[in-house]
């Protein structure tokens, strides 16, 4: 845990039109950047619970969270967004997570109407014929169900890493998510690579996803999802047949991010950069 109490401001916002939240929020990011994932954690946990919950779609970094979370509190939530069209696999991972744990993953699912519209309007694998229609899918079977989730919560931690994907390149470990009524969102593992998250599940035996072992390098829904040819980015077996997206199904990318103190420094070096570049 954190031997500082973030709640009290360290410094003036650096923008001043700022509301309260939102800069408490950011001074918790400014705060937090440096720290350990368990510290931040242990703050959160102490901070919302029960009111705060782990999003865990299968993939190594919710799992890696869910294994620190319940050293720390073994009451820890975890709550995943059933589609309807998981494969098989993630079911099991979360009957070993149940066994392993004792942690019953809390199930979100669609609204059976709207599903059953959609499908019967465009068929069950609308999402390869359009990016129109893929995000329809989305928006009913993930995007909804977690804004019914997150409307029970003060607090979500999420598994996001910036390295994962450009659209995540400037999350923070602590935001404010306006998105779902300003409550706040967690990515303690924001400047972890894959590489160290494998670490942290091999060294703990955290049970992962058998489709990790069979060249998937990120879990979703079984149509949406393949396995990655080596060299390839992590992200890239995701709705892999579409071209110019931002590989995002809604639930996270349109988080409001505050701009730490991480972000504006991470500008800084881009505009450098860009600079160098042009001179070069
Ligand atoms: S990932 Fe695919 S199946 Fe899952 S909700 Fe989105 S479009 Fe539908």
């Amino acid at each position: 845990m954190a031997d500082t109490d973030p709640i009290q401001p360290i410094h003036e916002p650096a923008v001043p039109f700022l509301d309260e939240e939102a800069a408490w929020v950011r001074d918790a990011a400014d705060r937090f950047e440096g720290a350990r994932a368990e510290e931040l954690l242990a703050w959160a946990l102490d901070a919302f619970h029960p009111r705060i919950a782990i999003s865990a779609a299968g993939g190594v970094d919710g799992l890696a969270l869910m294994d620190m979370a319940w050293r720390i509190n073994p009451d820890v939530r975890v709550f995943t967004l059933d589609t309807g069209r998981l494969p098989p696999e993630t079911y099991a991972l979360f009957e070993a997570i149940r066994e392993r744990y004792g942690i019953h993953v809390e199930f979100e699912v669609p609204d059976g109407r709207d599903v059953a519209k959609l499908a019967t309007a465009y068929g069950p694998n609308l999402m390869y014929r359009s990016v129109d229609l893929r995000i329809a899918c989305c928006n009913i079977r993930k995007v909804e169900p977690l804004k019914r989730k997150l409307a029970t919560l003060d607090a979500w931690i999420a598994g996001l890493r910036r390295e994962q994907w450009v659209s995540r390149r400037n999350i923070a470990k602590v935001e404010l998510d306006r998105e779902h009524g300003n409550i706040v969102k967690l990515n303690p593992l924001a400047d972890w690579s894959l590489d160290e998250v494998w670490d942290y599940v091999r060294t703990n035996e955290v049970p992962y996803h058998e489709l990790f072992d069979r060249g998937f390098a990120s879990i979703g829904c079984a149509p949406c999802t393949r396995a990655v040819l080596p060299g390839e980015p992590e992200r890239a077996g995701r709705w892999w047949w579409e071209q110019d997206t931002d590989k995002e199904c809604g639930i996270h990318c349109s988080v409001q991010l505050l701009g730490t103190k991480s972000d504006r420094e991470r500008e800084a070096e881009d505009a450098n950069a860009a600079l160098g570049g042009m001179s070069a």
